[in-house]
């Protein structure tokens, strides 16, 4: 938590929530603190033994397309923790490519990129090799040489490394094989999280008690 609870209650700008948990019996406490953090709390004693709060990035219904905010959903704890498992291999995965790749594929990308004397065809081969370039023709006939380089070296990405090592022609079984588990990684995560999307629990507000007469009559 950001804050302790005795400073929270000094917060104007602080939002107390209550939403109904998945039984219906209780419920979900939320807190929104001024700089728009939102802590959750499942207070029901039966759901919190068998349900998460999870924050997923709205863009994965868009297909990363707009919308950056995050739905939140209760999903069962056992999903939560495979999900998490996952995420947690990918990003291993993720920095012994990236290890691998800079190691032994970076160097040969560099070179033969730079090999091209004239900053066009530099560009031109950075193009052809690694998908678009970051940065306009024009933009980079303005940089000195490392400059060049430096922006050379950043197109040597996870997500351009397929093409970069096809259009090297370079072989790598094992760096083959770890992507090849990576995109399967990827796969497993995002129909999770769809999962959670379209089945998790929405936080719905409680209902408002029933009016009292006197005020009916207002
Ligand atoms: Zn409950």
């Amino acid at each position: 938590m950001p804050y302790p609870d005795s400073e929270m209650q000094h917060d104007k700008t602080t939002f107390n929530r209550h939403y109904l948990c998945p039984c219906g019996k209780h419920t979900v406490h939320t807190v929104t603190d001024s700089a728009g953090n939102t802590q959750h709390q499942i207070l029901c004693p039966i759901c919190r033994l068998t349900f998460t709060v999870v924050h997923i990035p709205a863009n994965r219904i868009t297909q990363g397309q707009g919308l950056t905010q995050k739905l939140v959903r209760l999903v069962p704890l056992k999903d939560h923790l495979q999900h998490q498992k996952w995420v947690q291999k990918q990003q291993d995965l993720q920095r012994k490519v990236l290890k691998r790749s800079h190691q032994r594929h970076l160097p040969i990308f560099l070179n033969v990129v730079l090999s091209q004397v004239q900053p066009v065809d530099r560009w031109m081969l950075l193009g052809t090799l690694a998908g678009p370039p970051t940065r306009s023709l024009k933009a980079f006939l303005t940089y000195g040489s490392q400059a060049q380089e430096r922006m050379i070296k950043n197109h040597f990405q996870l997500d351009r490394l397929p093409r970069i090592l096809a259009g090297l022609g370079i072989e790598d079984p094992e760096l083959n094989r770890m992507l090849a588990e990576l995109t399967e990684l990827s796969r497993k995560i995002q129909i999770r999280e769809l999962r959670f999307l379209e089945k998790g629990h929405c936080l719905q507000s409680v209902p408002a008690p029933k009016p009292l007469a006197t005020l009916r009559v207002r």
